[in-house]
């Protein structure tokens, strides 16, 4: 296996050049030689991905034509294992209440479950305490808390609110909101020719009068990894707030807030093989206690009276009604269980399914491969091909089983900027085979023979 890999990395050496580069407004050259960012670690001998398959019953029910799902649109959501299905049917079969209400022994149990899945997430993104943890219904609504409740209370005309061109919408269009509400400006990090921030222009992009550093640690169109600590660095060095969207990359890189020293994170829960309807937003202690609440009601307050109200103290301040209580502990099963299967060797696989991929794809004819090779990406590759339409692609794909996604990917400035209206997406989950990378490119073979004619 290692003398594979290594075989491996060595023809994506040269198959790297074979992809066109991007061709953004603006872009400048990347500078040569580039640092990979993250370490091509090799996964564990003990790394069995047909025993992780095993654990996922949608990946093993047979389909209407025999075949088994060809799964390739983690980046959409993730399927779920076993031990997350069982965690959330046990509640509802064995304690189910409403959380943080009654003393009655179900009461108790289930505020022990839900208590003890914000311990979890605090452990998995390594937070200074759990209650810098706050559950909200996913990272769309996290980002919009923050850009509502912290930013648009402290924004003036003329703040600067830094962000880039690769953002999903979540993060991008809360922050037109916010800038069109206060005056504030929406300022770009140039991005190099192909699909990374260009670090030569950060001194010139962080000026005195930025107030928000808005930036995804991992893009889910180019795939792009974003040099997270050091934006944070000089976000902070010029008094900002650096707000990082993990949705991509908490599923697939070990997140460490503390080390990065980022103010606030947020990600969801179906993308980390947890439920829908939840997700993360971590703050460190001093900004959640600046951050205003967006949504007011029961749980959240401190003491109400007729004239006004007070708070209670973070994350409760940010926890109005009653919440997904089921999708939390789910959430808390779905994190125990990526950490027993361990976040390296996950992300060590998916860029060994990632590299393998783009190696073949890069061999296709007329084949535009957006964003940078392997080594400065994660498990996520978009392309588009001469002559073949990314929906009729999706269309003949599905009829081999195999499912991936295609479109704009919530990213249309990104779109926009690369000159194509829509994309065909592959992104891996922990459970993607090499046999699945064979079935796609079988199946990616006898579409374009069928679309071009
Ligand atoms: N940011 C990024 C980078 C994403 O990939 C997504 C989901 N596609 C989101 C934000 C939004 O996540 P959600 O729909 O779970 O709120």
């Amino acid at each position: 296996m290692v003398e594979r890999i290594q075989l491996l990395a060595g023809r994506l050496a040269g198959a790297a050049t074979a992809a066109s580069p991007l061709s953004l407004p603006g872009a400048v050259p990347v500078p040569e030689p580039q640092q990979p960012l993250l370490p091509r670690k090799v996964p564990g001998a003990d790394f069995d991905v047909l025993r992780i398959r095993s654990q996922f019953p949608v990946l093993n029910r047979r389909l209407p034509s025999g075949g088994f799902p060809v799964y390739l649109d983690s980046g959409a959501s993730a399927q779920k294992p076993r031990v997350v299905i069982d965690a959330q049917r046990d509640v509802e079969e064995q304690y189910f209440a409403n959380a943080h209400r009654g003393t009655y022994q179900f009461g108790l149990r289930i505020d022990e479950a839900f208590e003890g899945a914000r311990a979890d997430v605090a452990r998995f993104i390594h937070a200074p305490s759990a209650d810098s943890i706050v559950f909200t219904p996913g990272t769309t609504i996290g980002l919009n808390m923050i850009a509502a409740g912290w930013a648009v209370p402290r924004l003036r005309p003329g703040d600067e609110i830094l962000t880039t061109v690769m953002e999903h919408h979540a993060n991008f269009v809360p922050w037109q909101q916010a800038a069109a509400r206060t005056g504030a400006v929406l300022k770009f990090l140039p991005l190099t020719s192909d699909g990374r921030l260009d670090p030569s222009q950060f001194d010139t992009a962080f000026t005195a009068r930025t107030r928000v550093v808005a930036v995804t640690a991992m893009s889910n169109m180019l795939g792009s990894i974003n040099p997270i600590r050091e934006l944070t660095r000089r976000a902070h060095a010029v008094g900002a707030c650096m707000v990082v969207d993990g949705a991509q990359s908490v599923p697939h890189l070990p997140t460490d807030v503390t080390a990065d020293n980022i103010d606030f994170l947020v990600f969801s829960g179906h993308k980390v093989y947890g439920p829908t309807g939840v997700g993360v937003l971590y703050g460190r202690p001093e900004r959640l206690e600046e951050m205003q609440p967006v949504h007011f009601g029961g749980h959240m307050i401190a003491q109400v009276g007729l004239e006004k109200s007070t708070w209670s103290a973070p994350p409760a301040r940010f926890e109005a009604g009653t919440m997904p209580i089921v999708q939390v502990i789910g959430l808390g099963a779905a994190i125990r269980w990526m950490e027993a299967t361990g976040l390296d060797d996950i992300h060590a696989w998916e860029m060994h399914l990632t590299g393998m991929l783009y190696e073949r794809l890069s061999q296709i004819d007329g084949i535009r491969i957006f964003g940078p090779k392997p080594e400065f990406r994660g498990g996520i590759i978009s392309f588009r091909i001469d002559g073949v339409h990314p929906e009729d692609l999706a269309t003949i794909l599905d009829h081999h089983d195999v499912f991936t996604r295609h479109g704009h990917h919530c990213t249309m400035p990104l779109h926009t900027s690369l000159n194509v209206s829509a994309s065909t997406r592959v992104s891996f989950g922990a459970y993607n085979t090499a046999d699945d990378v064979e079935a796609f490119m079988r199946a990616l073979q006898k579409a374009v023979e069928r679309l071009r004619g």
